[in-house]
């Protein structure tokens, strides 16, 4: 671990990537096979490899009781006061450093044998498998105990993945290419394929690469998306036709299945079969051996839940039967890794187009009745086209879009431009200002919160009544919210203490998380954290948002139907994948 970590110091000490690179590559081909895999994952800032699900389960309260402990040992041993923990961490702001500054403040040498690399991460996986802080720290204090100051500054940096020398994943590939000679990109698909650089190293030493594959049963890093600012953006991004499908809000899991063995991997990576029985079960009787990629939902009687109530199985290892029974769950299926007869290994699909992977996603027939989708999937060719979709996908309340490229393959770990995700509030309102407010704190002296209604088409009221629904603060600029003082204190028609009510002909487009019922308005509803979006001028208060507009939003929400989910049935027909 020393030579570790004096390999640190140089590579964070330069700017040059060539020189980072050629220094770790020195350094790699002269460590022994048993070192070499340990090593590397260290130098990735990270424990475990990344398709490991250990965490530790050490936090810095624990790393800090650890290193005072020691602290406190050997400056009575040596009659001399040690530097606190506090004070170092204020003069570095970085953990490992003020861990190393105060051992070496109170004189600590390190006791007994040297660690390996090996060994270290050998005593992380005892820390990990430990039970209850007091003996996972007491396992700290021990393998610290035989650490040199620096040598622990070491420890507690991969511990923390605070090692901040600047080296990234593609760096860290590179130098294994160079260090054993073998192409940069076998190196980067083996690592991807088994999400673990350290085992890649070794394989690229033995000249193995080739024989890197999917392995059931051991998670891959999910692709990820990048947010776009609106349906041009997606579209600048993306060469038409686009695919979109609806972005789900439920949790991200892996489905890997071999037989009638089943295990679900959140996108953390961490076996969370046992919070999702039914959906283990129901997985193990159909025909297909497969890794998938998904989204988890609450789902009943066809239509999916709010994230709300899937929440409540979450904080659950495993769910009782009623609880299974409360929240039922749908597996949405929107990607396949690999796939395979019954009885045959495994294939993997990341390298095929994403077109391929859907057409054999829909070969496996999910349905519903099985506790089983595939996600709504459509095309567009312009952004008019992706907004109409947009807008359907919004009325049925999801989240947004995720438009993505069919010709992409599946990049694990990447967040790139083949997945974009197009998200918005849920939906806005156009509302009539009637009433304003002097704000407080900064908006003090100004006319910035404002109260707005909607137009009360229920049926006896009178034309064009005003029924009011929420009141914001303005997310206007300060030259805006000056300017719309000036109007509306001209337009003033009474003033109540701080509150004026105004002519009601400005509107103003709110956006908000959710429609409550409620009695402090006039309309009956409220709107959860409603947001003043922006002004519009090009509409007159005629032209406002109704009543029943917010009515059926209301409803909506309240009825659970807000996601579509395509069963199989549906799909077969519209699928541009199949
Ligand atoms: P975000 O969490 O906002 O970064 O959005 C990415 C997440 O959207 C993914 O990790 C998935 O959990 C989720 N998601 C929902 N629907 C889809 C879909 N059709 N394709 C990919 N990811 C989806």
């Amino acid at each position: 671990m020393r030579e570790w970590s004096e390999l640190a110091d140089p590579v964070a000490g330069t700017r040059s990537t060539t020189t980072k690179v050629a220094t770790v590559a020195r350094y790699l081909t002269e460590l022994p096979d048993a070192e070499l895999p340990a090593a590397v994952t260290f130098l990735a800032g990270r424990p475990f490899p990344e398709a490991d699900g250990r965490t530790t389960g050490l936090g810095w309260r624990a790393i800090a009781d650890a290193t005072e402990r020691l602290a406190a040992e050997a400056s009575a041993q040596h009659g001399v006061v040690a530097m606190g923990l506090g004070a170092a961490y204020d003069r570095s702001s970085d953990i490992g450093t003020a861990v190393e500054e105060t051992l070496a403040s109170a004189q600590h040498a390190a006791v007994g044998r040297p660690p390996g690399v090996a060994e270290v991460q050998a005593v992380f996986g005892a820390i990990a498998q430990a039970r209850g802080p007091a003996a996972k720290t007491q396992l700290l204090v021990d393998l610290m105990r035989r650490c040199e100051p620096a040598t622990a500054r070491a420890v507690v940096k991969v511990l923390t993945g605070e090692l901040r020398i600047g080296l990234r994943q593609g760096h860290l590939e590179a130098a294994v290419a160079k260090a054993f000679g073998r192409p940069l990109e076998e190196v980067q698909w083996a690592a991807m394929l088994t999400g673990d650089i350290g085992r890649t190293a070794l394989l690229a030493r033995h000249d193995e690469l080739a024989t890197a594959t999917l392995v059931p049963f051991h998670p891959l890093t999910s692709m990820l998306a990048s947010p776009v600012a609106d349906e041009t953006e997606a579209l600048a991004r993306m060469t038409p036709p686009v695919w979109v499908e609806d972005k789900y809000d439920g949790i991200r899991v892996q489905l890997h299945k071999v037989g009638d063995e089943v295990r679900l991997y959140s996108r953390e990576l961490r076996d969370v079969s046992g919070q999702f029985p039914e959906i283990v079960r129901a997985a193990a009787g159909l025909p297909w051996d497969a890794i998938l990629d998904g989204e988890i939902l609450g789902w009943r009687d066809g239509a999916v839940l709010p994230f709300l109530s899937l929440q409540t199985r979450l904080g659950r290892k495993r769910p009782s039967e009623r609880v299974q029974a409360e929240v039922p769950v749908l597996y949405v299926a929107f990607d396949a890794l690999a796939m395979g007869r019954p009885g045959e290994p495994l294939e993997p699909l990341l390298r095929l187009p994403l077109r391929e992977r859907r057409a054999r996603l829909a070969s496996l027939e999910l349905e519903a009745t099985d506790g089983f989708g595939l996600a709504a999937l459509t095309t567009a060719d312009d952004a008019a086209e992706l907004a109409t979709i947009f807008d359907i996908a919004q009325a049925r309340g999801n989240e947004g879009l995720m438009v993505k490229d069919p010709e992409s393959g599946y990049a694990p770990g990447r967040r790139g431009y083949a997945w974009l995700k197009l998200k918005k509030a849920l939906t806005t309102l156009d509302c009539v200002v009637v009433g304003v407010e002097v704000g407080h704190g900064r908006r003090h002296g100004v006319l910035s919160d404002y109260t707005f209604a909607v137009i009360d088409d229920r049926p006896g009221a009178p034309d064009g009544r005003l029924v009011t629904i929420g009141k914001a603060y303005s997310g206007l600029t300060d030259a805006e919210i000056a300017t719309m003082t000036r109007w509306f204190e001209a337009h003033t028609l009474s003033v109540h203490g701080r509150y004026r009510v105004v002519e009601p002909t400005v509107v103003v487009e709110i956006a908000f998380d959710v429609i409550q019922a409620s009695t402090r308005h006039a309309s009956g509803f409220a709107m959860r954290f409603p947001r003043i979006a922006r002004i519009r001028e090009d509409k007159t208060a005629a032209e406002a948002d109704r009543w029943s507009t917010v009515a059926a939003i209301h409803a909506r929400l309240q009825s659970g139907m807000r996601f579509h989910v395509l069963t199989v049935d549906q799909g077969a027909a519209e699928d541009p994948g199949a």
